[in-house]
């Protein structure tokens, strides 16, 4: 374990809170870190304790990463832990950046990445279980990030559900500048974008609700060039990147990140925004089975978050929502053994 000196605060009124974030010497770590270490996650009255971990044999390139956030003379960096003992990096932890997976290798199938990252998971939501606080707020980033969350979420049954969530802002985000560009308008001018199901090629970019200068945009968009370029664009965004950068989606990723717990901490400020939450929250609302980790329309209040409710549901809806559930489905059933009853 190696550690940066606490810095003494005069200034701020604010106890710091201790941040998670697994696979610190990662590429989404690398801006991850720096983006909370700035004040961007909680605001820049909220000092941070940085808890970062990474494997025994990454401990040297995280050291590195260590000395370069010390460098940034961050002023709410109050301290930064990185080590690869569990009771060390999720000590009382307030909040936990599960980045830390096995990339998809060559050759690799789906089942085998669902297996093995599967595993990490396991332990992780014990790691969590054992020493984090009961409050933390846990975001899953390392893929497949749903059901991650869901076997991390199972193995913690000392912290209640609802504080396991999984990423997909990152296609909220993707959805929204694909939208706004179409319209020819700034992204915050748009509204009620919904990313229902799986962080994965199945997942449904919703523009049912989707409000422009709170006007109903469905009326104005073209229909085929919804369903044949806008939906599989935002679904196919990730592999188009890596096709590109010949390396997997990093920046953007940590920055929706960022976005998803700052709100789910701060506030949407009634704006909905997609968070994978899990679904035994909502005793199958729109049709969604229980016992998944699942993507809804989601507005964030108080340091909470609730689901959109009464939204009808038509027909081309509910043939998108089925094929994100039944993967989400297979994918539960293929690591059934490391999800805890
Ligand atoms: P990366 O390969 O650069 O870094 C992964 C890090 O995880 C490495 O430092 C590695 O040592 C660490 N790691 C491996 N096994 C671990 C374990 N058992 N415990 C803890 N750490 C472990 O990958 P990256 O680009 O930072 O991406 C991380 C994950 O995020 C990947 O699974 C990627 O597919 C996923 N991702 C998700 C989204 C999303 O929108 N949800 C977007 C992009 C990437």
């Amino acid at each position: 374990m190696f550690k940066i000196l606490s810095r003494t605060f005069t200034q701020h009124m604010k106890e710091p809170v201790r941040v998670v974030v697994t696979g610190g010497s990662g590429q989404i770590a690398y801006s991850l870190l720096f983006r909370i270490a700035s004040g961007s996650l909680l605001g820049e009255h909220q000092p941070v304790i940085l808890q970062i971990y990474d494997l025994p044999h990454m401990q040297s390139a995280l050291k590195g990463v260590v000395m370069e956030i010390s460098d940034g003379a961050f002023p709410l960096v109050h301290e930064i832990i990185a080590s690869d003992t569990p009771s060390t990096v999720y000590a009382d932890a307030d909040y936990a950046f599960l980045v830390g997976a096995k990339p998809r290798g060559p050759g690799m199938e789906r089942g085998d990445l669902l297996k093995q990252n599967g595993e990490i998971f396991v332990k992780v939501g014990q790691d969590l279980d054992k020493f984090a606080k009961k409050t933390v707020k846990v975001l899953a980033v390392g893929n497949p990030v749903n059901t991650n969350a869901l076997i991390a979420m199972s193995n913690a049954p000392s912290i209640p559900k609802e504080n396991f969530t999984a990423m997909t802002r990152l296609d909220h985000n993707r959805a929204l500048c694909q939208l706004a560009t179409y319209l020819n308008t700034e992204v915050h001018n748009i509204e009620k974008l919904v990313i229902w199901g799986n962080h994965s090629p199945t997942m449904f970019p919703d523009l049912t609700y989707t409000t422009l200068h709170n006007q109903k945009i469905k009326t104005k968009i073209d229909h085929i060039w919804y369903e044949k370029e806008f939906i599989p664009t935002v679904q196919q965004r990730g592999t188009a990147i890596i096709a590109a950068r010949k390396a997997s989606s990093a920046a953007s990723a940590a920055s929706a990140a960022v976005d998803h717990v700052r709100d789910w901490a701060l506030g949407s400020n009634g704006q909905w925004v997609s968070m994978a939450v899990p679904s035994d929250l909502y005793n199958g609302e729109y049709g969604i089975p229980i016992g998944l980790i699942f993507s809804y329309p989601i507005v964030c209040a108080n340091g909470s978050y609730q689901l959109v409710k009464d939204l009808k549901i038509d027909e081309f809806q509910h043939n998108k929502l089925r094929i994100t559930v039944n993967e989400l489905l297979k994918e539960k059933e293929a690591v059934v053994d490391l999800i805890r009853k």
